[in-house]
């Protein structure tokens, strides 16, 4: 383990440290900065926390926690002379822009672009128990009703059942000012695959398990890493927490609809058409109108969190949304020696 340099210095100093072409940084570095402590957690896990945040992990693992809400990280936490390192990449990418979203800066969001995957010829996953694209569709449009009456503005790719090309998907996206992109899909795998997931894309310079090569070249989707991370925590937390489905995670991906998009970017999957039980759950009137609200929420707390955009929200027979809590500052030199 060899120190590369350091990041600046004041108020706390983080050494960084380069091991097999990796950067990282020490996990007790990254408690101290965030007032953390070690406290119980999840079984096997080693945990530290503050208030009402906890988060979760291990060594030689990717998978990581906070507050019960998993995460998929770059590159595993590591175990070197006696210290727990952690990635830069996943502290600038993930790790900071969770805990403080905030600092993920959005500008204004005004609009929120939904696109329902497939349609047309294109059905995306079918079974006997639902076909993708008519879920896509049916949730795009309960999502777009709940958010109009929170007064955001909502362009849909589609409305109907056509067909668009990935491409169109993404042009709808980058020509809609002060917007986010929020991708509509259902999963498909064995009988027994269940649950939620949120893709967004991978930071530059990291591989994902859906593309496996290292990308060297900047993508545009990447110049929204954090925004892109708060947005898919916002989303997928809250709709794991009310549908208690199965938490598959935020993973990371490089699926074409996120690697030009110049927007704030996730892509939802809100379960699997090949699961008896969940196929028929995520055809029914009832469990989409959950998802649409779970959705309609996410995005509210997002952009309360990024653009301390007070959002009244009509009461629809669930309450009101409760915010994450603020936080300002900021990591000393991480942003700024962050690579892209
Ligand atoms: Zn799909």
């Amino acid at each position: 383990m060899v120190p590369v340099g350091e990041l600046r210095a004041a108020p706390s100093k983080w050494d960084v440290f380069s091991v097999r072409g990796v950067d990282y940084v020490r996990l007790n570095d990254v408690w101290n900065f965030y007032g953390f402590t070690k406290r119980v957690g999840r079984s096997g896990f080693i945990s530290y926390g503050a208030g009402d945040r906890t988060v979760s992990l291990r060594p030689s693992r990717q998978d990581f926690y906070v507050n019960n809400y998993r995460y998929i990280l770059s590159y595993p936490v590591i175990l070197e002379d006696g210290s727990l390192l952690i990635s830069t990449i996943d502290m600038n990418k993930l790790v900071d822009p969770v805990l403080r979203p905030r600092l993920a800066g959005s500008g204004k969001i005004t609009t929120v672009v939904l696109d329902p995957g497939h349609g047309g010829h294109d059905a995306g996953a079918v079974s006997p128990f639902a076909r993708e694209k008519d879920c896509n569709l049916a949730l795009g449009l309960k999502v777009r009703r709940r958010l109009e009456s929170a007064g955001f503005k909502v362009v849909m790719t589609r409305d109907k059942d056509f067909f668009l090309t990935l491409g169109e998907r993404v042009a709808i996206a980058n020509r809609t000012p002060n917007c986010i992109f929020v991708s509509l899909h259902h999963n498909s795998g064995s009988r027994a695959a269940s649950g939620i997931e949120t893709f967004t894309l991978a930071p530059h310079g990291t591989t994902s398990p859906f593309a496996r090569t290292r990308r060297t070249e900047d993508l545009a989707g990447n110049n929204q890493d954090s925004e892109n991370i708060a947005l898919a925590t916002a989303v997928h937390s809250h709709s794991i927490k009310k549908t208690g489905a199965v938490d598959r995670g935020i993973q990371r991906a490089r699926f074409s609809v996120l690697c030009t998009i110049k927007r704030p970017a996730i892509l939802f999957e809100g379960g699997f058409v090949t699961n008896p039980q969940e196929g028929a759950k995520i055809s029914s009137d009832r469990y989409q109108d959950m998802l649409a609200q779970c959705i309609c929420e996410g995005i509210m707390r997002y952009t309360y969190n990024t653009c301390n955009r007070p959002i009244t929200q009509r009461r629809s027979g669930s309450g009101s949304v409760r915010v994450g809590s603020l936080h300002s500052g900021s990591i000393p030199g991480m942003r700024a020696t962050s690579p892209r």
